[in-house]
């Protein structure tokens, strides 16, 4: 049985942190893992910024429900779930991607959580568990999948290294460089043909 384990920013939706940088004229929120593969550092410089700037949840949620998925990803993902099971392993958080995955057909999610105050400011983060993404993809193994997973970034690699076959999808250079072994991929047909190849083997 072939399971498809899929990156969420990036892959099917805009990098969520760019696009707030951007409608909120907050450049230095732009930093992600593509930048800091520490994510830890990243997201209390996050909320650090957030807190100077006097942003809560209610800001960020209004600027992600005009957000939408990437073009054609939509379509990529209904024929994907079509042939494959599919779960979207993410490091954003629910409060922040539901409604992407409404415009997604609710795909199954496995990410993490945001604690907000009673003003609705982020006091806090909760990542389910550490490195959740190698060790779902490790779990799946277990449970007799092959498993084939896609990612564009830093925070996806060891997903990739722990699966039966592991595709970059559009990454920056610097991860292209750093991580030779895996195919790269440039767009949804692309990164199809990679997964029944994959699939093949
Ligand atoms: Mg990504």
């Amino acid at each position: 049985m072939q399971l498809v384990c899929l990156d969420l920013e990036g892959v099917l939706v805009p990098e969520i942190w760019i696009e707030f940088a951007s409608r909120t004229g907050i450049p230095a929120l732009a930093r992600t893992t593509r930048d800091e593969p520490d994510y830890d550092k990243l997201m209390k410089y996050r909320l650090d910024l957030l807190k100077t700037h006097k942003l809560g949840l209610p800001d960020i949620q209004k600027v992600i429900a005009e957000m939408g998925p990437m073009a054609g990803a939509r379509d990529f993902l209904d024929a994907l779930r079509r042939d494959y099971q599919a779960i979207i392993l993410s490091d954003t958080f629910y409060e922040f991607a539901m409604p992407l995955m409404a415009q997604l057909n609710m795909p199954v999610l496995f990410c993490h959580k945001l604690e907000a105050d009673a003003d609705g400011f982020l006091v806090n983060y909760h990542l389910r568990m550490p490195n959740q993404k190698k060790e779902a993809v490790q779990r799946f193994k277990e449970l007799q999948f092959n498993v084939i997973a896609a990612g564009d970034s830093y925070n996806d690699t060891a997903m990739l290294a722990e699966a039966h076959a592991g595709i970059l999808f559009h990454p920056p250079q610097n991860v292209i460089d750093e991580f030779p072994q895996f195919p790269v991929t440039m767009n949804y047909a692309e990164l199809r043909a990679e997964i029944d190849k994959a699939a093949q083997r």
